[in-house]
């Protein structure tokens, strides 16, 4: 059975982690297909390449610094050294960075999209390399061969159906070890156009469904997903098994481990995610699977808090009986090119969220300006002190008073909530407070379910 493993980029940051990333594919000959990220940090102020090409793509048009560009030179150059790379087989990696400013583009974000893709590209490229004087039967695939389709958002395309048809047919020998790059695919009009940052693991889920592969290994640093941020909590707990609906609950509202629309080509194409260490292979890690017949151990798989929203709350009395009113809102949001993420709704009172990246100060202020003058509200506030805490576990669809306990936790200890998003979702409550509390709430959620398990 073969399996999809993939190597995020502290796992491919220098040589010796290239190191352990080539041991781990040796040690299993399951391992043949394999997906690179780009070369992540070293250390914690290390500069990831993805940015460096970022920079890059700028200094190339403005002061013709050459900084960026021999920074990233030196980055493959230092992986091509550990293993000892002839200069000539090496040489095509030189080349492509030096030449990627030659490349013309009427439309400035495919030229970005081009640079930052080569990240993952050339590491691929590199990856190969490796592996063939290594002796393994590697080879590099190209997702514009592989026929790895995607939308025309140059910097946050999304996979095309068209995509699995191709690689179904894709052409390879059962001994070979096909190295694809993450994070890009080719749009209709055969340009480069990447996923949005973090996206190489979706490359990872869109492989194994479109090969018929039913295993992903998913590399990254830690060894496994735990029920809470180690940054906030001390030693959390570790999961060891949860439901891809709880994956994509719990990464929509910031566990970053594994990014969340990764999720759903694996849905697709059931294929189990199983997330790993790459400095501590043999560790289980945590196994991301289908719902049917998953039997949840505990009432709550993950507590998180994510304080990138913001909220709009309206008030007038008989708010609810007007017919409209929330299609009147919509327009407004739509003429603005703004989603929303939640509006939980009373009699007389409606909140709207959003997720704050999509703003600056002129929007939000043109926004309220208009939303006062078409729907006339008593009172309109913008919020933007707001923090969403999720609260997910498979376990709440038996035991609903999880719920209700996650907030008496928190009544208990005095922290204000304003705003409980119950329903929609059986798998998840959503509690809103201010981003001062967003932490210790996460911290009193997770002492009140977790306190007597085994901590990692
Ligand atoms: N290299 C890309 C980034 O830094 C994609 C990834 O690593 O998943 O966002």
């Amino acid at each position: 059975m073969k399996k999809v493993v993939k190597f995020g980029g502290t796992s491919l940051a220098d040589g010796r982690q290239y190191q352990k990333v080539v041991d781990i594919i040796k040690s299993n000959s399951e391992r043949k297909v394999v997906v690179v990220s780009a070369p992540g940090k070293r250390f914690d102020d290390d500069i990831k390449v993805t940015d460096l090409l970022i920079q890059y793509a700028q200094e190339s048009q403005q002061d013709g610094s050459q900084t960026a560009q021999t920074e990233i030179i030196t980055r493959y150059q230092a992986i091509s050294d550990y293993f000892q790379l002839d200069a000539a087989i090496f040489a095509p990696i030189l080349d492509t960075i030096l030449a990627l400013p030659d490349q013309e583009f009427i439309d400035p974000d495919y030229r970005l999209a081009y640079f930052k893709a080569h990240g993952e590209k050339l590491n691929a490229m590199l990856m190969a390399m490796v592996l063939q004087k290594l002796g393994l039967p590697a080879r590099f695939i190209d997702p514009s061969q592989a026929g790895l389709i995607v939308s025309d958002n140059a910097n946050s395309a999304t996979v095309l159906p068209e995509t699995y048809t191709n690689l179904a047919q894709l052409k390879y020998d059962e001994e070979e070890v096909l190295v694809f790059p993450g994070f890009f695919g080719i749009t209709p009009n055969e340009q480069i156009a990447t996923f949005a940052r973090g996206g190489s693991d979706i490359t990872g889920s869109i492989v194994a469904r479109g090969l018929g592969i039913s295993v992903y290994e998913n590399f990254t640093d830690v060894s496994s997903i735990y029920v809470a941020n180690p940054k906030i909590i001390d030693h959390p707990a570790p999961i060891a098994e949860m439901t891809y609906r709880e994956m994509r609950e719990l990464s929509y509202a910031g566990f970053s481990v594994f990014n969340d629309e990764a999720i759903i080509p694996a849905i697709e194409g059931e294929v189990t995610i199983n997330v790993k260490n790459t400095n501590d292979p043999q560790a289980p890690g945590t196994m991301i699977v289908p719902e049917d017949g998953f039997q949840p151990q505990y009432p709550i798989t993950g507590v998180t808090s994510s304080n990138h929203f913001s909220a709009l709350y309206l008030h007038r009395y008989l708010l609810n009986q007007e017919v409209g009113l929330t299609l009147k809102l919509l327009q407004i949001f739509y003429k603005y090119g703004i989603s929303y993420e939640h509006m939980p709704s009373g009699i007389d009172d409606l909140t709207i969220i959003f997720d704050n990246r999509q703003f600056n100060q002129t929007t939000i202020e043109q926004l309220c300006q208009e939303v006062q003058e078409v729907l006339h509200p008593d009172t309109l506030k913008w919020i933007d002190d707001y923090s969403i805490i999720m609260v997910v576990g498979e376990g709440m669809l038996r035991q609903s008073k999880a719920a209700s306990e996650a907030i008496s936790v928190l009544s208990q200890k005095g922290i204000p909530v304003n705003m409980i998003n119950q329903g929609a979702s059986q798998i998840s409550t959503m509690i809103g407070t201010s981003r001062a509390d967003a932490d210790q709430a996460v911290i009193d959620i997770y002492h009140h379910f977790f306190k007597n398990r085994k901590e990692a």
